[in-house]
């Protein structure tokens, strides 16, 4: 059995910016080239799936513009990304579009296992990246979550703001994380199922969850943070300095 990994990483990030309207979009790096500690974010989330030793490939899905300059910061600063077949592919205009992509360059057995884990978590662990991997091995598909400790509130949208509209009791909720792996068959079919229904999800298991294939979920840690906005860089500068 193989493993195979996908970061997509063709997001603009532009919840990273703190005045969208005025941003310098041809300036501004995206969230996943920010840098953490002197290092590009991305490159902090590939070395954990490069040092874990049952990850064979690792496809990257990139905006075309940006693909030439990665390969080029691989080959110079980060050799060590290399040591494992990594694949760079275009991505899209949605996430989803970016993971479909990337999965279409992937030439998997049906049992293998593909993980998909957000470009922009770089504290993911070794335990974690184990944990997602034995249970898609069990289940055909898992993934990491946390059980919520805020109480969950469905809302109507409206002028000012929002009304809530029920509670969510809280023992029935998790809050997603990466990464989330699937058998290769039970991915490959959600994403022909989604395209043929014109479906978009907002992660991987909402496309396998309607394709009618359970999805188990395995304890996530809160430091396994999705770096979204600028305070979130903050929280990161402080793990990285735990590290
Ligand atoms: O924007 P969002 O929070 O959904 O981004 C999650 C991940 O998906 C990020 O790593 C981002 O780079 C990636 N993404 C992508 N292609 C897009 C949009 C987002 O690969 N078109």
């Amino acid at each position: 059995m193989k493993v195979f990994v996908i970061v997509p990483a063709a997001g603009l990030g532009t919840r990273m910016a703190p005045k969208p309207v005025t941003r310098n979009k041809k300036n501004a790096p995206s969230k996943q080239f920010t840098e953490l500690g002197g290092t590009p974010i991305l490159i902090h989330t590939l070395r954990k799936f490069v040092a874990s030793p049952e990850v064979s490939e690792i496809y990257v899905a990139l905006r075309k513009n940006e693909i030439g300059r990665f390969r080029s910061l691989l080959e110079s600063g980060s050799k060590e990304i290399l040591k494992k077949k990594v694949q760079l592919v275009e991505g899209g205009e949605h996430r989803q579009e970016s993971v479909g992509l990337a999965l279409a360059a992937v030439s998997a057995a049906p049992d293998d296992i593909v993980l998909v884990h957000d470009a922009v978590r770089p504290f993911v662990t070794e335990e974690i990246i184990q944990d997602v991997i034995r249970a898609a091995q069990k289940y055909g598909a898992a993934i990491a979550g946390m059980p919520a400790v805020d109480t969950v509130k469905q809302v109507e949208r409206t002028a000012e703001g929002a009304v809530i509209t029920s509670t969510i009791s809280r023992e029935r909720v998790v809050l997603a994380q990466t990464p989330q792996g699937f058998r290769y068959d039970v991915l490959k079919k959600a994403f022909d199922e989604a395209a043929a229904d014109d479906f978009m999800g907002t992660d991987e298991a909402s496309l396998v969850e309607r394709s009618g294939h359970e999805v188990a979920v395995v304890m996530g840690s809160p430091r396994n943070i999705k770096i979204t906005t600028p305070a979130d860089m903050d929280l990161a500068e402080f793990f990285l300095k735990q590290n």
